[in-house]
């Protein structure tokens, strides 16, 4: 048994197409253009973080040098697939990190030469966004007319901030959020490899909790896997957990309830219930929030809040639709 902390989002990366979880228009597509060998010579992924960019440039990368790529697959016996020189053709770029326009000079310096192992030198650069106005401008001719063996793969989680130049030479592949029924998928794969018990609950609040990125619901199992230890995971264990990290959200709904936005308050409890914390641990976040800024400052929105909340403790309880009832109270605050 492996007591290290490891982190489920390095090693479930996808290593092919098929692996990659929620995106199966884009791995179609680019898949479709690897076999017909109809390749763009620069591709702009686009999408919020966690939801598979980096990795599916990397297996991207991979599959557009193999030689007997077919159905989605690499074949795993060409010189290439046997290569262990694969980073002498693939390159990955850091934008955040290396953001000058010297990085990009370095890169346009290397794209003169052909690839040393495959057919093609792929460039995966991440969080472009960040290049300076001089890197972009001195990219701008590269990307225009890049040499026939080079590929250039653009990530961005704003791409709002890249100059319409850029875009427009780009193909464009928008990246969606993850559905929560894929998120579980995922999350049960990985426990299972992982040889590790959750209850059917447990997963869906996991996954949950991910908000369409596989690395934050991964990330999140992380933490709750190493909080239980060798113990199987239970929503029970889930809420202490949550229940830990959630404080901040209860201040805020204290602070939009106080400045009477109904839009921020239906938000921010929608919020709440979505992150499968129990309603008696919700209730608890609540008073005590209502409590401290009561400290603060006596307004008859924090009175009025403070007893409705105060009331609803058996309410909640044995209500059906707790979300409802702590809902009506937090709009009766805001309107008081
Ligand atoms: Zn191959």
């Amino acid at each position: 048994m492996n007591t290290e902390i490891k982190s489920f989002y390095r090693i479930y990366r996808p290593k092919t197409f098929s692996e990659v979880v929620g995106q199966d228009f884009i791995t179609k597509t680019l898949s479709n253009q690897i076999a017909a060998n109809k390749l763009g010579h620069a591709y702009l992924f686009c999408g919020t973080r966690g939801t598979g960019k980096t990795s599916v440039a990397k297996v991207f990368a991979n599959a557009v040098n193999c030689e007997n790529f077919q159905n989605g697959q690499v074949c795993g016996k060409c010189a290439w697939c046997q290569s262990q020189n694969k980073n002498m053709d693939i390159f990955e770029i850091d934008a955040a990190s290396n953001n000058g326009v010297d990085a990009v000079r370095d890169l346009i310096e290397s794209v003169k030469y052909p690839p040393v192992v495959g057919k093609y030198k792929v460039y995966i650069i991440d969080e472009v966004h960040m290049f300076s106005g001089a890197a972009f401008n001195a990219l701008l001719k590269t990307l225009e007319e890049p040499p026939a063996h080079v590929i250039f793969i653009l990530a961005t989680t704003e791409p709002h901030k890249l100059l319409p130049t850029v875009q427009s030479r780009c193909l464009r592949f928008n990246f969606q959020n993850v559905s929560l029924n894929d998120l579980e998928k995922v999350i049960s794969h990985v426990f299972k490899n992982e040889k590790i018990t959750a209850d059917a609950a447990a997963i869906t609040a996991i996954a949950k909790e991910g908000q369409g990125s596989v690395r934050d619901a991964l990330s999140f199992a992380d933490t709750v896997a190493a909080y239980c230890g060798k113990e199987p995971i239970t929503m029970d264990v889930i809420n202490r957990v949550v229940g830990g990290l959630d404080a901040k959200i209860f201040a805020d709904l204290i602070q939009q309830i106080s400045a009477g936005d109904v839009k921020a308050v239906r938000d921010t409890v929608n919020q709440i219930f979505n992150s499968s914390t129990g309603t008696a641990r919700i209730l608890n976040g609540t008073l005590e929030a209502i409590k401290n800024a009561y400290v603060a400052q006596p307004t008859p929105r924090l009175a009025t809040a403070l007893r409705m909340f105060a009331n609803l403790e058996t309410t909640l309880k044995y209500a059906t639709d707790p979300h409802g009832y702590f809902e009506t109270a937090a709009l009766v605050a805001c309107g008081a």
